[in-house]
């Protein structure tokens, strides 16, 4: 555990969500936005309770444009569908090409998720695989996280690890 890294929670049915939809195109990329709560007790935390999908992003073969609309959409979603939760961080696919932050991905980050706290997640469909990145003082890097199961009443760690 790196001192001053985020703990990532992740709520089990989110991320199905978030595999069901990225593999719904296999050809282009699809990208959208992790929403949820930053909690500081006993370390940092983030816990990703929903997903939005960036609906009028331009998607292309190998990059994915976050536009003004998608911007604004976002923040006057996340007002009046989740007041008092944080945009976490954002989601991406790379169709076959594998599991990384390109330069361009990296940029994103830098200028629109500069908190310590924001995260990334990159999923490629077509090899099924997925990876978290978050800061580490400068760096952005992969990383771990935790899936939580959330019935009614039960709230159960499946897995862990972190990076
Ligand atoms: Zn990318």
């Amino acid at each position: 555990m790196h001192a001053g890294a985020v703990t990532i929670y992740v709520h089990e049915p989110v991320l199905e969500r978030i595999l069901a939809y990225s593999e719904q195109e296999l050809r282009r990329e699809l990208g959208g936005f992790l929403i949820g709560g930053l909690h500081e007790d006993g370390g940092n935390y983030v816990e990703i309770q929903h997903y939005l999908p960036a609906v009028d992003a331009r998607s292309q073969v190998a990059s994915l444009t976050f536009t003004h609309e998608t911007w604004s959409r976002l923040r006057q979603q996340v007002e009046t569908e989740f007041a008092g939760q944080l945009v976490l961080g954002w989601h991406h696919t790379h169709p076959d090409l594998g599991v990384f932050l390109s330069g361009y991905d990296l940029f994103i980050h830098r200028h629109f998720f500069p908190h310590f706290w924001q995260i990334a997640l990159v999923l490629d469909p077509v090899r099924r695989e997925f990876a978290f990145f978050q800061w580490r003082a400068d760096e952005i890097v992969d990383c771990g996280f935790v899936c939580v199961a959330v019935e009614p009443g039960l709230r159960t760690i499946e897995s862990n690890s972190t990076g």
